[in-house]
């Protein structure tokens, strides 16, 4: 035995009751699972959890940390909440498969949300993406073959659906991704160039994942344009596409707000009729009441025609940028909203872009425009929590509730760069399992760590992953119930999580005592 987890509180990730239990690993499998005390005397570690619960290791089912693990492998801000495996390519941004010339236009488009991974990298399929991740970083990464790479190399940056011989070479890139180890098809309709997509586009495009043994990951079309199908907004047009393409469909941070908190029925409406009807439904979501993403993707369709260049000179026209300063301030779209990464003018993370216009006197659109400027597009930012505690609190409850559902999932949508991100970031998942739990208690810690565990690992395919079980791989977690907790804040958001000791990934410790070892353990699943 090389590891022994003598005496914690074993949650296998199926949701049966805890139980006290010594765990084994030799290698990077769990051996064992009972009283192992005999065995102690020849285990080369034994990890004493008396009073912990050991539970499998946290699946986060969508994060952005696709950039940023290529050029810090230690990934401490995902690693220290418990989490082991990832899932990479969310929202179809990201950068498999990608040819060499085409790898470099997406890479500057998206650096916004991903950072600047290194510029000479193989992405021209989703082998050589994953290669660059397996046994280099510290957890497990699954990726899903990204819809906006997939148009890139059909088509191009253009305006268009996709059809004939452009259709058919989406559609062979897919099956590739997906025979190549790829777990879904992912897509942001609210993203270029995947917003470009229609709904034949979709189905066709989805039609061939399916037959590849993938799922379909969305995040909801929001900029409701004449290309979206199945009726008003974004929810009906993807329960369509898994109705007439006949894939599961997985959506992206699926949750009530500020504005619709409390409506957790409402909010499941839809989907729970489509589902009633047998078409494949889960969902995932975040804990926390705002949402971030990158400056660029909130301009509108006409900018992003042709890609970045043509991007960044449309911004820099005076009288365009007139116009989309003013389309940037509609519906008070800068009210609240503070600059979490512009690593060009560093002073500018953490303060509001109210402030900063006021102190350069140019209106709040104008300076979104001048920082996407002065950073060459690397500009992202997120929104303000509600003013009202009664609301936010409404909001925490709301995730409590959606996770009472059994087809719920955690994704924490992690955008790790900058100085000032957003706290999901850092803590979304001791948030859930501690704060959360401990304050609204709706579900059994026990059911609570199969959303996080088993739920995805069966949802996405990720081989003998998610639970503590004899032959799984030794993905383990060693936490305290009692003390588990978030310690990022909106003001305060690269804070480490407390209550965490062990982390161990494929049998290595890759947290001891809360550090990190340095150890990059991490395989490309499944
Ligand atoms: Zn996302």
């Amino acid at each position: 035995m090389d590891i022994l987890i003598s005496g914690g509180t074993v949650i296998d990730g199926t949701g049966a009751p805890g139980f006290v239990a010594d765990v084994g690993i030799s290698n990077d499998a769990i051996e064992a699972i009972g009283d192992l005390s005999d065995l102690a005397p020849n285990a080369a570690r034994v990890i004493d959890a008396k009073g912990l619960t050991v539970s499998p290791g946290f699946i986060d089912t969508h994060t952005h940390s696709d950039g940023i693990l290529l050029w810090d492998p230690q990934h401490a801000n995902g690693l220290r909440q418990g989490i082991t495996t990832e899932i990479l390519g969310q929202d179809g941004l990201s950068y498999a498969p990608l040819s060499a010339e085409n790898y470099p236009i997406y890479r500057r488009y998206i650096s916004g949300i991903l950072g600047e991974p290194p510029e000479d990298l193989d992405m021209s399929s989703v082998s050589a993406f994953r290669s660059h991740y397996d046994k280099k970083v510290s957890i497990n990464t699954a990726y899903c073959v990204a819809h906006g790479a997939v148009r890139l190399e059909a088509l191009g940056f253009q305006d268009e659906a996709l059809v004939g011989d452009a259709l058919e070479r989406a559609k062979r890139l897919i099956t590739e991704g997906i025979e190549q180890g790829a777990v879904a098809f992912a897509t942001g309709l609210m993203y270029f160039p995947q917003s470009w997509s229609n709904g034949d586009e979709m189905v066709e495009l989805c039609k061939t994942a399916n037959e590849a043994g993938g799922v379909y990951v969305t995040h909801l079309r929001s900029n409701h344009n004449e290309r979206s199908f199945g009726g008003e907004g974004g929810v009906p047009e993807a329960l369509e596409i898994g109705r007439r393409s006949g894939i599961g469909v997985h959506f992206s941070h699926y949750r009530t707000g500020p504005e619709t908190a409390g409506q957790v029925e409402e909010t499941m409406e839809l989907i729970d009729k489509a589902k009633s009807e047998g078409v494949d439904c889960t969902m995932e979501l975040y804990p926390y009441p705002s949402g971030c993403t990158f400056a660029l993707s909130m301009l509108p369709s006409h900018v992003h025609d042709g890609g970045p260049e043509a991007a960044l000179n449309r911004i820099k026209d005076a009288s365009e940028r007139e116009k989309l300063a003013e389309g940037l301030e509609s519906d008070d779209g800068l009210v609240g909203v503070v600059v979490t990464y512009s690593p060009q003018t560093p002073e500018a993370e953490g303060m509001s872009v109210m402030e900063l216009a006021e102190a350069r006197g140019v209106s709040p659109g104008e300076l979104v425009c001048d920082l996407l400027i002065e950073n060459d597009l690397r500009v992202a930012y997120r929104g303000a929590p509600p003013d009202s505690v009664k609301v936010w609190r409404q909001v925490s409850r709301d995730t409590m509730d959606f996770l009472s559902r059994p087809d719920y999932m955690v994704g924490s949508d992690a955008i790790p760069i900058g100085s000032m991100p957003h706290p999901r970031a850092f803590g979304t998942f001791p948030r859930i399992l501690g704060r959360l739990q401990r304050q609204f208690n709706v579900i059994s810690l026990e059911q609570l760590v199969q959303r996080v565990t088993d739920n995805p690992a069966k949802r996405f395919g990720l081989k003998k992953r998610g639970r503590i079980e004899r032959g799984y791989f030794a993905d383990v977690v060693v936490f305290d119930s009692e003390r588990i907790i978030d310690n990022a804040t909106y003001d305060d958001p690269r804070q480490p999580p407390a209550g965490i000791p062990y982390v161990l990934v494929n049998g290595q410790v890759a947290v001891d005592n809360e550090k990190c070892t340095g150890v990059f353990a991490g395989r490309a699943v499944p």
